[in-house]
């Protein structure tokens, strides 16, 4: 079966053979998706000329109306969803739900949030500025939708959750949504975008989806359309000088790959709850989606002497998972979703070996359950310890994309400080301690190198929404290696797809264009 792409108001298959999907446990062939033949430039026009004017007819209360819509749509189809996340990316029912729900999670989110703008369609910004020495010149800032498209480019770690975290500030703000899925796992959202279009929420032309390669995409992309992608540093740096993309100033939203950190104070010693809720966090960071999220904690920093109790605590907890299968009874960690992220994994984690012992894990030849381990896809769940510090190289540069960890000991804040920031820009840090002189100098000196710090002492406790989930009223995006992109963080997300102007003229026409707009100062609330 040929998934069919959604172009110009049609379903159409690509040409060719196309590309297999897999199933990473049994490396059986699912479905097929091509883009050849497809008339990407043409897709982008109808989705301009159709899907942009008729959303934008609609005010943002109007527009949150149908991201509810949408929500009831893929609530009501949750369970195949799950299917398709156990057939083609092998995760299991906790990895779905951190995909499937935590997109059902984020559009409501958004359904709620869009209300308070009102019928309003677009945006006021701050007060009348006096350009003149009387009333009758002056300036007034605002905000204005897109008339383009918002192009999505997305990565295979969240089929569902990385298309409706975008989607639903997009279609907020009036802008048509064109996604391309990464193409290991592009089932799912390709299932989604059926399951919407075919209830007719949204106008036609609003939504498009071109499964496959699509490698002209952005030849065809304009300076009111932006690009929103989701990947690795490599691939981020071939989008952002794309020669149409420069030519033309496309804007460009960025979120890539990152070597998060976790970091315990020097109170988080043995047998305290911050030590404990940290043990529990990095172990459920490395196993959860196989460790294949761009939020996972990649490094673990911890006061010399509480390091190695830490690494035996953490190695105790991951001994006791059962990885394998997720179809078998007491599985918690899956495959990875392919053999080529398999291998990549894998040369990532040689090159983390070179410098640093192996704790617990990393052997090629495990033996997964109720799985042929010549031809699936698995890496065992692995815990390594680097007492290089500020020496190491590999381990604040190489992101393996999966279950694996590496706990480096420091000696004081300054030295906590400087190995968080050797990330080079992170998308998360997150911290146990209750020690507030040490917090008072570390978050600060690590914030600006990350887009969340997220604090947890024994006060919190449990409460903390974790390392790894994106909270859609929080902000997502880091700065630096982690790609500078800024995505969710509530209303403020829709500031991608709207455009600052400010208009100078008479008190009558401000007066005017104001009377109808919502405040600006709403995105920030
Ligand atoms: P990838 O190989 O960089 O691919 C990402 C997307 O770009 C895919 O849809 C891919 O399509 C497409 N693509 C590649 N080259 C292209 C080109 N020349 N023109 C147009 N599209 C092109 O990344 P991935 O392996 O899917 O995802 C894993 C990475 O994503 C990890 O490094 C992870 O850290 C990062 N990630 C970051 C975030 C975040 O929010 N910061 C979230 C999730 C994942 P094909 O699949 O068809 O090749």
């Amino acid at each position: 079966m040929k998934l069919a792409n959604y172009v110009y108001g049609q379903w159409l298959e690509g040409a060719g053979d196309g590309i297999a999907l897999q199933d990473p446990v049994t490396g059986e062939e699912l479905v097929r998706v091509s883009s050849e033949g497809i008339d990407t430039g043409r897709a982008l026009e109808f989705a301009r000329n159709t899907g942009g004017p008729a959303l934008r007819a609609l005010g943002y209360e109007q527009r949150a109306a149908l991201l509810g819509a949408i929500v009831e749509v893929l609530s009501a189809n949750r369970a195949e969803y799950f299917d398709i996340a156990l057939r083609n990316s092998g995760s299991t029912e906790a990895d779905a739900a951190f995909d499937v729900d935590g997109a059902i999670f984020t559009l409501k989110s958004y359904v709620r949030a869009g209300k308070a703008l009102g019928p309003a369609r677009h945006l006021k910004e701050g007060a009348r500025v006096a350009l003149a020495k009387t009333d009758a010149f002056q300036g007034q800032h605002f905000l204005m939708p897109l008339s383009g498209v918002a192009v999505f480019i997305n990565a295979f770690n969240f089929p569902a959750w990385g298309l409706w975290e975008k989607a639903a500030p997009a279609l907020l703000a009036g802008v048509p949504v064109l996604v391309k899925p990464a193409t290991p796992t592009a089932w799912l959202t390709q299932r989604m975008v059926e399951d919407v279009v075919k209830a007719g929420i949204l106008p036609v032309g609003a939504l498009s989806i071109v499964c496959g390669s699509a490698r002209d995409l952005l030849d065809h992309v304009g300076e009111c359309d932006v690009v929103s992608f989701t990947g690795s540093a490599d691939t981020a740096a071939r989008m952002r000088t794309h020669p149409n993309v420069v030519a033309r100033s496309v804007r460009i939203n960025i979120e890539a790959d990152s070597i998060n950190c976790a970091i315990l104070g020097p109170d988080a010693q043995p047998g305290t709850p911050e030590f404990d809720l940290a043990v529990k966090e990095i172990v459920r960071e490395m196993t959860i989606k196989t460790g294949q999220k761009c939020t996972a904690i990649r490094r673990v920093f911890a006061p010399a002497a509480a390091s190695r109790p830490l690494a035996d605590a953490v190695a105790a907890k991951l001994a006791s998972y059962r990885v394998g299968n997720p179809k078998s009874e007491g599985v918690r960690v899956g495959p990875l979703v392919s053999r080529a992220q398999q291998a990549a994994a894998l040369e990532g984690l040689a090159k983390l070996r070179e410098e640093c012992e192996t704790v617990f894990g990393g052997d090629a030849d495990f033996a997964p359950v109720d799985a042929d381990p010549a031809v699936s896809a698995f890496v065992q769940p692995t815990l390594l310890y680097c007492d290089k510090g500020l020496d190491a190289r590999h381990v604040h540069d190489v992101e393996v994309f999966g279950p694996v960890a590496t706990i480096v000991p420091y000696a004081d804040t300054a030295e906590a400080i400087a190995l968080a920031r050797r990330g080079r820009g992170s998308l998360v840090a997150s911290v146990y301690s209750g020690d507030a002189a040490f917090l008072a100098e570390l978050v600060p000196g690590i914030a600006e190198l990350h887009g969340r710090v997220m604090v947890v002492d024994a006060a919190v406790g449990t409460n903390h929404t974790g390392h790894g989930n994106v909270m859609p009223t929080c902000l997502h995006g880091g700065p630096g290696r982690a790609g500078g992109g800024e995505e969710l963080g509530g209303l403020r997300a829709l500031a991608t797809y709207h455009r600052r102007c400010v208009v100078q003229g008479g008190p009558a026409l401000l007066e005017a264009l104001s009377r109808d707009a919502a405040d600006a100062a709403l995105l920030g609330s």
